[in-house]
């Protein structure tokens, strides 16, 4: 029997990019016919005429399926809906804008016929980015592999192939505040690397705004909960800022015209100090209480409304429990 894989696209208001998606991936399934295929839609509650396209779509090509999420996740939970109803030997998760190019998939396919079950592609360029972010994203992940064990890899973005066996790992996290790219890295099993030049996106518009890598960057969103947590921490590094200045400042006060009121300025200094680093750590603690809370919440992860037209049950009396939803 033949091989399955399986395309998984997260779309989150993709209808201009859809159409075009389809038809680079139909040349790609010519290529490799002798696998079948499977393209699993997740649409992250798009606000505009996604869903209407995937179900056009589905009724041309039966290769074609959708989970549809009730709101908008984001990314990172609608991947994780991806995993959960993928049903091949092996998934690819691919962007719907088509920066993530299909023409790579070749290569990957081969390299899973080697017995690689994890074979992610990494960006040689990164595509049209404003200076800014390019350069903060790359010191973010410096940043990133010296205080974390695991080797979060920089330039990886979600574009990979991965084997049945890596989806089963996947699909044991349970975690409501995921960091994906993480997780990649934590279950392992063998890895390959391949490079491509990633393109810019066809049609409609990046819904990443500055601010939103910003939180990504901390914990992923911030949530309604924990935003004064975090309050706490930028007041507490503007606090010892400020006293950091104010003792440059009477240090040479009192050294050029000497000190009237004895040990008022390390008095001052120290209070200042201690009162900044404690709201500092308050602040990180926090940050640390503010996930905690998140997750004993056990919520589930996401909650799926509709696969492949059928909409899906939730039992009275029974909570819906994580990454049962199917
Ligand atoms: N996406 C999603 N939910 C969201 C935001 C984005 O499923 O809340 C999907 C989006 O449709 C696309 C992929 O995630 O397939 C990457 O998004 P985007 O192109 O906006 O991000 P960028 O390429 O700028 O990082
Ligand atoms: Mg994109």
């Amino acid at each position: 029997m033949a091989k399955k894989i399986s395309i998984l696209v997260p779309a989150y208001n993709e209808e201009k990019v859809l159409n075009l998606l389809y038809d680079e991936l139909l040349k790609l399934f010519n290529r490799q016919n002798k696998y079948e295929w499977e393209i699993l839609f997740v649409n992250d509650g798009s606000k505009d005429n996604t869903l209407s396209v995937i179900k056009e779509l589905r009724k041309i090509d039966d290769r074609v399926s959708y989970v549809s999420l009730s709101r908008n996740f984001g990314k990172e939970r609608a991947m994780a809906a991806g995993f959960d109803f993928v049903t091949g030997d092996c998934c690819i998760i691919m962007d719907a804008d088509l920066q993530d190019p299909p023409e790579l998939v070749d290569e990957m396919i081969k390299y899973w016929e080697e017995g690689y079950e994890d074979i992610y592609a990494k960006r040689r360029d990164r595509g049209k980015e404003s200076w800014l972010r390019k350069h903060l994203s790359l010191s973010y992940y410096a940043l990133l592999q010296k205080i974390t064990k695991i080797n979060i890899l920089k330039n990886v973005g979600d574009f990979r192939l991965l084997d049945k066996r890596c989806l089963d790992a996947l699909r044991q996290f349970g975690e409501t505040e995921r960091y994906t790219k993480g997780l990649f890295c934590w279950i392992g099993y063998k890895k390959k690397e391949i490079l491509f030049d990633r393109s810019n996106r066809r049609a409609g518009k990046s819904s990443w705004q500055f601010f939103n890598l910003f939180n990504l960057a901390i914990d992923g969103i911030t949530t309604f909960t924990t935003a004064p947590l975090r309050m706490a921490t930028i007041l507490g590094l503007l606090i010892s800022l400020f006293s950091f200045i104010m003792l440059i400042f009477y240090l040479i006060k009192t050294i050029i015209i000497g000190d009237p009121t004895a040990g008022f300025p390390t008095l001052i200094i120290v209070i200042l100090f201690l009162g900044g680093t404690q709201l500092l750590a308050l602040g990180i603690i926090g940050e640390y209480l503010g996930k905690i809370f998140e997750e004993t919440k056990n919520r589930p992860v996401y909650i799926a409304d509709e696969y492949n037209g059928t909409k899906i049950p939730i039992k009275r009396g029974e909570p819906l429990t994580k990454n049962k939803n199917n």
